[in-house]
């Protein structure tokens, strides 16, 4: 079932409350993830929507909290059978948003925030152009390559295949609709905050 169209949003006689659907995309270092747990502290209210992946968890991760952790099979599975509302392979690992808890989240009047690479920010906007999609950007390139490195788990091959990617997903930033610069990171997160709530 489509929740949100061009011409509608998720409001209904039943539910008046309407839903939105938001979408947090930028390159991988960037500090996505890291401004996601602060607006989620902050603002508790939002439904963060938990991804599913083929890739290993990085120490510290947890399953069923950072992502679902599964195998490329399982995962294949779950294409065919059309549970994802967008997936994308990214540096050799698959992605992809689950269908269902979105749907309902956003039926209940919820904000539904997806956290998400390029090609999949561009399947939610074909398929919700009513989204709202905000692009985080690093201060620099060198800072984006620092913050990589600095997190630390990535071998040389996977940070080369990540910044690679990068070049093309900052090029892709004016096709969303509000761009945030992540230096400071409390700046950022206000601009995130106005950008949502005002
Ligand atoms: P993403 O989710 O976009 O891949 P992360 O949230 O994992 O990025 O952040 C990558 C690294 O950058 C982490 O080590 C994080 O602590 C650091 N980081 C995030 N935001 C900032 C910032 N504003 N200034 C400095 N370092 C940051
Ligand atoms: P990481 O491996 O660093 O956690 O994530 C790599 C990239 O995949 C990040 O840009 C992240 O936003 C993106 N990503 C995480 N979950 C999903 C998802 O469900 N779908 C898509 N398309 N990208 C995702």
């Amino acid at each position: 079932m489509q929740i949100l169209s061009r011409e509608s949003d998720a409001t209904t006689k039943d539910n008046p409350s309407p839903g939105r659907l938001i979408i947090f995309t930028g390159p991988s270092g960037v500090g996505k993830g890291t401004l996601m747990r602060s607006l989620l502290q902050r603002h508790p209210e939002l439904y963060y929507s938990i991804s599913v992946t083929t890739r290993h968890p990085r120490p510290g991760e947890v399953d069923g909290k950072d992502y679902y952790f599964i195998t490329r099979s399982k995962f294949e599975q779950l294409v065919a059978s059309g549970e994802f509302l967008e997936w994308a392979e990214f540096a050799g690992n698959c992605y992809g948003t689950p269908r269902e808890p979105v749907e309902r989240q956003i039926r209940q009047g919820k904000f539904v925030v997806l956290e998400i690479e390029l090609k999949g920010a561009r399947q939610i906007r074909q398929t919700f152009p009513t989204a709202e999609s905000i692009f985080i950007l690093p201060p620099s390139f060198e800072e984006l390559e620092k913050r990589i490195r600095t997190r630390g788990n990535d071998s040389e091959e996977a940070i080369a295949r990540r910044l690679n990617r990068a070049k093309a997903e900052i090029d892709a930033a004016d096709e969303f609709d509000t761009q945030i610069i992540n230096d400071d990171l409390e700046t950022a997160l206000h601009a995130l905050e106005a950008a949502l709530f005002s």
